[in-house]
């Protein structure tokens, strides 16, 4: 079984508010079992999640050894102040403020830092994003100095701008990268950056009511394009499936995650898939651990 390169383990892939107040006094220590739970009845012995603000990961690491999980944390995401990132973590102002971040989610013992770099998705209407996200500049800093600091980087970015920003600054992993461009694909494909294209937090959403299925649809087709475009030109590709997101549980997002990818790069090209996935998870495993 594969592991898990994107979950939040502080989500439970039905309603994110009623999640996260279970942790507003202290972590709910329930809530993180039952979903280690999951993921050990799927199999899954590796995790990776993008952190939250209210410690939740940071103890869950504690705990993951008792489900024969190896789980790995940022213990919370970085963004800037005025932009999207505040359910997951902690926003900076400048410069200064930012490096102070990622000291601090080093002392905590952080195996790599998770930035985020751009808008959500509006699934209720094809190509549009909840913002523009950061310029190339800021992104491009984020990404050295955490480097300097020695340590690795994930990244959320959705959108052509920011995605090819962190590209070119060698980010360790692109989380959505929807709607990127084929320039950036290219680049993508040659770079070292591993990509985890979470398929299953759109494609879960077909027939479920909320957002309009034609939509959904277009979404889902471009980024299974793009995922194929970038297999079929050798590119790295993880396996992450958001757990944790709407429609997205723990241990089953997986499985769902691993289906789509593989109606992505085609029936015939699993097997170079498999090895592909595996890959990426070893590196992951190996150089996204705290130093
Ligand atoms: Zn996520």
């Amino acid at each position: 079984m594969f592991g898990e390169c994107h979950a939040h383990i502080i989500m439970n892939g039905k309603n994110y508010k009623e999640a996260v107040s279970l942790h507003r006094n202290g972590v709910c220590e329930e809530a993180v079992r039952k979903n280690f739970r999951d993921w050990q009845q799927a199999g899954v012995t590796f995790i990776r999640d993008g952190g939250d603000a209210l410690g939740v990961s940071a103890r869950a690491r504690e705990i993951a050894p008792e489900y024969g999980i190896d789980y790995r944390t940022p213990v919370f995401a970085i963004h800037k102040k005025g932009h999207y990132g505040g359910i997951v973590g902690h926003a900076f102002g400048d410069r200064m403020e930012y490096r102070e971040l990622v000291l601090h989610a080093r002392r905590e013992g952080a195996d790599f830092i998770k930035i985020m770099i751009s808008g959500l998705m509006e699934f209720d209407q094809y190509g549009v994003l909840s913002e523009a996200g950061l310029s190339g500049e800021e992104i491009r800093e984020m990404i050295e100095v955490a480097h300097d600091m020695g340590m690795k980087v994930m990244a959320h970015g959705n959108g052509d701008g920011p995605a090819r920003a962190a590209i070119l600054a060698e980010v360790d992993t692109l989380e959505h990268g929807n709607y990127l461009e084929k320039d950036t694909l290219d680049m993508l494909a040659d770079s070292r950056t591993i990509w985890v294209p979470t398929l299953a937090p759109t494609g879960n959403l077909l027939g479920c009511g909320r957002y309009p299925d034609q939509q959904i649809q277009k979404i889902l087709r471009r980024q299974m394009e793009c995922v194929r475009y970038v297999f079929d030109r050798g590119g790295r590709l993880g396996l992450g499936s958001d757990a944790g997101a709407y429609l997205v549980p723990h241990g089953q997002g997986l499985l769902d995650e691993y289906a789509w990818m593989k109606q992505a790069v085609g029936p015939e090209h699993v097997s170079e898939l498999d090895r592909r996935l595996e890959e990426s998870e070893n590196w992951i495993k190996k150089e996204m651990k705290h130093p």
